[in-house]
């Protein structure tokens, strides 16, 4: 780098801050920005004298927005040094033993989200206030109440700034998300943003929207006499906030690379995102003999995560038929490795959401593959196109029978029902776990049924025989007689699995449930009015079951005489008691097997439901709770153990 590309490179990386901290729309990866910043700083490490003031090494955050009242901070907040890797935390070791060899570390989880400083006075929250630019940040005080865990007192009476990140929880930044998608706006890129940008709010009304979640990781002035900071911060976990997923104090270079090991390892678990770990010197004296150089704390570093965020190419948008018909776009892309996982594909939902994200092919995105779930394109690099990008056209055609596609706006759809993509994911979904759960019905046997002729729908798969079978290509004797018995196996399955199996349109595993219960084999003669008075059916779900058994009735009655289902027995109306008719959601490990309480619970009249939401009555949970408990917290859901659940009764 010489001077020029120096002078150059700030002023890219501070349009890229600018993007990212004032307007909550960051213009590329961290990956690329740490990349340039970390070319910058050898360059100033080689060249003192040229570190020019506006250089992004040289101050914390970036301006501050107008439209708030700005505030200053009590004491300074700072920005965290990082590394990368063993070899980077090694030297960071080297480089802090040097000022202190007598000291150990305290390991905690670094939030991607918005830091926050919150001012306590005679134990009443009295401002919140944004980073900023480490001195002076924008009040947000009124916003910062409506975040539920952050307590509006506490019983420390002397004056105390409690710092910590402002988070958005995965799955609500998924819903956040898609409700601005069918309102036209702008989507969010990534979790902090959305939590940065919630929080910074005028109207608080849309903060209190949002479900933020408030996690501290330190003080700033405090008149606290505790000689280590894990002292420090169950001191902090007392007054009511909440503890992090995972923290620990580590002796030396094995055990912090161990905890990090375990944090990477488990960092798609939490409902929250990570991007590192955070490593600080555990004992205060060293921390405060230490100090800070102009941007960060000496006695701290962020040990940043592989970045699940990446730059790719869309080279061709390929489209999928399910078995409803529903046409869904994929994204080929460049082949891009994203910690470890090479991915090629990405989900775009619908055609709506290429034209409102104006995604083309050789278009530059951000793809983002977190966990187990699908990549997906959270960004396009409009501002990086050459000219040679292409529009995708909507398509008016099925990509598999050619048949002509009804266009609903979101859905495109196939009409036809013998589409072969249709029949063979309908065949696979009848198959599925949570259906019939038959084994030996992948994809590729179903297409080798449905092209031989053998099967052009489920009712067909129960007039398999061995003969039959034999004569198809690649179906030995051993695999044939396999795919029968799994097939006679499903006979006699509960009724719930049968409803779910018939693919009716809105209508999944806890509708199914619930309509088995209530009305067992008498649901197809059910009316309107009767469906909708059964707990979580609404009216269009009650449509959609009536429809498919107006057109279907004769298919159902057919293969109900073929599967035989077990007619459910009704349960006994439950007596008064907490429970009763209250919804229910299960967590963690309890005493005895979490299928027991379930059934004490649902014999009491309770509905034991499998994720939390607003209309959670009880979370009731056992060890190692996880995200449901941090769920049910942030939603305000009352949590109970499994004993104080039995003593309610
Ligand atoms: P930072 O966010 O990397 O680290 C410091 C912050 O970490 C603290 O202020 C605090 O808010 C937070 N934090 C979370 N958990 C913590 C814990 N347990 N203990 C202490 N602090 C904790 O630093 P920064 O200076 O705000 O920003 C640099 C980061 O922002 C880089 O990762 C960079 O990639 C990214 N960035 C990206 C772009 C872009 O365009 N994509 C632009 C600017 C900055």
């Amino acid at each position: 780098m010489n001077l020029k590309n120096y002078i150059e490179a700030i002023e890219q990386l501070n349009l890229y801050s600018h993007h990212y901290y004032v307007l909550d729309d960051p213009l590329t990866t961290d990956e690329v920005y740490d990349k340039l910043y970390h070319e910058v700083l050898a360059y100033e490490e080689k060249n003192p004298d040229k570190i020019l003031k506006n250089s992004p090494t040289q101050r914390v955050g970036d301006i501050v927005s107008e439209g708030f009242t700005k505030a200053k901070h009590l004491s300074r907040m700072w920005s965290l040094e990082d590394i990368f890797d063993s070899q980077g935390l090694e030297k960071w070791l080297t480089k802090t033993y040097k000022l202190d060899s007598n000291i150990t570390f305290y390991c905690e989880p670094k939030f991607d989200g918005a830091s926050l400083n919150l001012v306590y006075e005679n134990g009443e929250l009295s401002q919140g206030i944004t980073r900023g630019d480490g001195t002076v940040g924008e009040l947000i005080t009124q916003n910062v109440k409506t975040i539920r865990s952050i307590p509006l007192s506490i019983k420390h009476k002397e004056r105390i700034e409690i710092r910590g990140e402002v988070v958005i929880f995965k799955d609500e930044f998924e819903k956040i998300n898609e409700k601005r998608l069918s309102m036209g706006e702008a989507v969010f890129a990534n979790p902090r943003n959305a939590a940065a940008g919630s929080l910074r709010q005028l109207d608080s009304s849309i903060t209190a929207s949002r479900n933020l979640v408030f996690l501290p990781y330190g003080t700033g002035e405090n008149t606290l006499r505790y000689k280590f900071l894990s002292e420090v911060m169950d001191f902090i976990y007392s007054l009511g906030f909440r503890k992090p997923p995972e923290r620990a104090v580590c002796k030396d270079f094995d055990e912090i690379e161990s905890i990090y090991k375990q944090m990477v390892h488990d960092r798609d678990s939490y409902s929250m995102m990570l991007d590192g770990m955070v490593v600080k010197v555990n004992e205060i004296a060293s921390q405060i003999d230490m100090g800070y150089t102009v941007k960060v704390p000496r006695f701290s570093v962020a040990y940043k995560f592989p970045a699940v965020e990446k730059i790719t190419t869309v080279k061709e948008i390929v489209l999928q038929v399910g078995r409803t018909g529903a046409v869904t776009p994929v994204a080929i892309v460049q082949p891009t490795d994203i910690d470890g996982v090479v991915v090629e594909r990405a989900t775009l939902h619908n055609f709506d959401e290429i034209e409102r994200k104006d995604i083309r092919i050789n278009d530059k995105v951000i793809i983002l593959r977190s966990g187990d779930v699908i990549p997906k394109i959270i960004k396009v690099l409009s501002h990086e196109r050459t000219g040679g990008e292409v529009e995708v056209l909507r398509p008016t055609s099925c990509p598999v029978c050619e048949g002509e596609l009804l266009d609903e706006g979101v859905l495109l759809k196939c009409q036809n029902l013998a589409c072969e993509a249709r029949v063979v994911n309908s065949i696979i979904y009848f198959a599925s776990k949570p259906c019939l759960n038959i084994d030996g019905l992948g994809i590729k046997i179903v297409e080798a049924l449905f092209t031989s002729g053998l099967v052009k729908n489920v009712t067909d798969l129960f007039d398999l025989t061995l003969d039959k079978l034999l004569k198809l290509e690649g179906f030995k004797e051993k695999k044939s007689q396999n795919l029968l018995d799994a097939l006679q196996n499903a006979k006699g399955c509960e009724y719930w699995r049968f409803i779910n199996s018939l693919g009716i349109e809105h209508i999944g595993e806890v509708a199914s449930k619930t309509l088995s219960d209530n009305f067992g084999f008498a649901f197809i003669d059910a009316t309107k009015e009767q469906i909708i008075e059964c707990d979580g059916i609404g009216e269009e779900m009650a449509e959609s079951v009536l429809e498919f058994v107006r057109v279907n009735r004769e298919i159902i009655e057919n293969l109900q005489n073929i599967l035989q289902p077990l007619e459910p027995v009704k349960r006994e109306e439950a007596k008064e008691n907490p429970f009763k008719a209250k919804t229910v959601v299960l967590t963690g490990t309890m005493s005895e097997s979490r299928g027991h309480i379930k059934e004490l619970l649902e014999n009491l009249g309770a509905k034991v439901s499998g994720s939390v939401s607003k209309k959670t009555d009880f979370l009731i949970y056992g060890a190692d709770a996880g995200s449901k408990y941090d769920k049910a917290i942030s939603l305000g859901v009352s949590t109970l153990t499994e004993n104080e659940m039995k003593e309610m009764l």
